[in-house]
């Protein structure tokens, strides 16, 4: 079921998505060569905590898991695509790393991912972030009233195609409010004019993550949660959460 949000539902998922914003402020801001992912994983908890937020993350134990998250941040290097667990892996020189994390605050949640390079960057990083940034730019601008959410996959999956990046394709955005993850689901590739109508009061985390070597295959790693690309090649995730209204999209997830 898709739940439509009240005004005031807006204000307070914009008070959880500022929580979000500022905890992976505070991750890219302590992430350089030499520092765990662990260590990461304790700047974001940090800010939480400070704002009285809990973490969706936590404990999270979809029915993919084998264990319960143990991590208020997924930490994802290199071919990694999302879902990496932060543990002591210390990032190295030219490491592409995606930092995804959520907050609730007052009942209400947030979702968000950024990518980055640390060090000197490896040729072709750079602009696989910015393809990534640039779908979801796309993605984001067809969140508007009257659109369909088969609009946002298809904006999301022409800039990735533009690029030659692959996609996991069983992965994408959803819907999200008082709990992480609600309907619908946002595929990252699709056709326009289909799927559920967007209206105002829907809120939707949007979130592509492209595979600089264009093949879609990937597959879980040993610990049940990391998704890797099968070709060995680098990933890159962004995320937004996103609210639809008549004024247009609204990111609930900036600063
Ligand atoms: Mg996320
Ligand atoms: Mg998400």
């Amino acid at each position: 079921m898709v739940e439509i949000k009240t005004d005031s539902a807006l204000e307070a998922m914009r008070e959880a998505g500022r929580v979000v914003a500022h905890a992976l402020a505070a991750v890219r801001e302590a992430a350089r060569v030499g520092v765990s992912l662990r260590e990461l994983d304790e700047a974001a908890r940090a800010v939480l905590d400070a704002a009285g937020a809990r973490s969706p993350f936590l404990g999270y134990r979809p029915s993919f898991a084998p264990t319960p998250f143990p991590a208020v941040i997924c930490a994802s290097v290199n071919e990694a695509i999302v879902h990496g667990i932060p543990d002591g892996y210390r990032l190295r020189d030219g490491d592409l790393v995606s930092i995804d994390c959520g907050a609730e605050l007052d009942g209400w949640t947030g979702d968000a991912a950024i990518s980055f390079t640390v060090g000197t960057p490896r040729p072709g990083d750079l602009e696989l972030i910015d393809a990534t940034r640039r779908a979801l730019d796309a993605g984001i601008a067809a969140a508007t009233v009257g659109n369909r959410i088969g609009d946002i996959a298809h904006a999301i999956g022409s800039v990735a195609r533009a690029a030659r990046c692959g996609m996991p394709r069983d992965f994408g955005g959803h819907g999200i409010g008082r709990r992480m993850h609600e309907d619908p689901h946002v595929p990252n590739r699709g056709r326009p004019g289909r799927g559920f109508p967007l209206r105002h009061g829907l809120a939707l985390a949007i979130e592509p993550m492209l595979m600089a070597g264009g093949d879609d295959g990937y597959h879980a790693a040993a610990d049940g949660w990391t998704l890797r690309t099968d070709d060995g090649s680098r990933a890159a995730h962004i995320e937004h959460t996103v609210a639809i209204t008549e004024e247009g999209p609204r990111i609930l997830t900036a600063l």
